[in-house]
Formats: C-alpha cells, structure tokens, sequence
C-alpha cells in the first residue's frame, strides 16, 4: 500500500487490462480496504481501466461518488442492502458501467432481471472480504448458468470471477465462461508478474 505507484507501474507492464479496486466497509464485510482517496490518487497517475468492486452495506450512498473519482465500472453486491435497480441506474447516470456481483451461496438468478441493465457481472468464487482464499469449485456452475442465460438473451455481458485465480483456476473459470480474471496474491506473488499475467490471458 505504500508503494502503491510503484504496483500501479508494476501491473502496467504486465500488460493487464483493469485495476480491480476492492472496497470493504467493515459491515458487508470483516475487513476494512480504502476508499475514495486512494481510489482519486490512482486515477491521476493511471489511464488504465479502474474496476471497483463495492463490499459495501449500502452502496447507493456512494456510487455517484465512486465515478466522480474515476471509476469505470462499478460492481455492488444483490446481498447488500441497496435496490438494486435504483443503484444501477445512479451508476449508469454518474457515466459509469455497471455490474453486479454475487457472494458464493447466492443462487444465479439473482441477476437474471437485471442482465438487460448491466456491463458485467461479478461471481465471487471466495467469500468476500478477504485476500489469498481458495477458489470454491462449486461457483463454477454459476458461471456456466449465467453464461447460458448471457448467450440465450443475446447480450454482450461479461463474466468476472473474483477469488482465488490463478494460473489453473484461471482456466477451469474460462472454460466455464468467465471472460474477466481477478486475481491478486497470484500476480503479485508470482516472481515475474508479466509472465503470471501471460498465463492468465492464455487461459
Ligand atoms: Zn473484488
């Protein structure tokens, strides 16, 4: 965190598409991150796409916040206690996309009135709040329920999976229909994060 320019240049040169920007509030979830501040620094020293994922108990309050800071697109969560049509029209009316994201035991069609409305939606395959978990294999029917309602609809929705990514995950989730691949402790743990990068795209 006190090297975060250097981390920023870090991903850049690894050639990744997003910067996924996890924000914890200490009641949707355990843990507390950042906010607003880091994610404004972030902005003015990077062009690259800035992908904030909102843990948060009441994420309309913030969004319009969120995108004036420069966010591109932002995911909230169907558990959270916002309404979440209103929330996804706050984010797309503050010029951002939206996504919506769901914890590992919420069922797929929670999102499924809402694919008309959304960029992307976001399957946790950990439980939110934490860093360094281990993948839970049974989201992946998740992905592969709302791949199949996506492609069945016709829309252009991506798919992010978000937990636990790494080189073999990675392509277990993109078999199964992910397009977006969060991953954190893999990247930055890797001893040449281009290559660690590399794989990922590969997959
Ligand atoms: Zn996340």
């Amino acid at each position: 965190m006190l090297n975060l320019e250097k981390e920023v240049r870090k991903l850049e040169n690894s050639s990744i598409d997003m910067l996924h920007f996890d924000v914890m509030d200490g009641v949707f979830v355990n843990n507390i991150s950042y906010g607003l501040p880091i994610l404004e620094q972030v902005r003015k020293i990077t062009d690259i796409t800035l992908d904030v994922h909102l843990m948060i108990i009441d994420p309309i309050r913030y969004v319009r916040r969120f995108a004036e800071a420069g966010a591109d697109i932002i995911s909230f969560h169907t558990e959270s206690e916002s309404d979440i049509g209103e929330t996804i029209r706050e984010i797309k009316a503050a010029g951002a996309k939206a996504a919506l994201a769901i914890k590992p035991a919420t069922p797929p069609e929670a999102v499924y009135d809402y694919l008309n409305e959304l960029s992307m939606v976001l399957v946790m395959t950990v439980e939110p709040g934490f860093g360094g978990q281990s993948f839970i294999p049974e989201t992946m029917e998740k992905v592969k329920a709302i791949k199949q309602r996506i492609d069945e609809l016709g829309l252009d929705i991506r798919i992010e999976v978000d937990g636990g990514i790494n080189d073999v995950t990675g392509i277990e989730a993109s078999t199964c229909g992910a397009d977006v691949l969060v991953s954190g402790s893999y990247l930055f743990k890797a001893e040449n994060m281009a290559d660690a990068a590399g794989k990922l795209r590969k997959a």
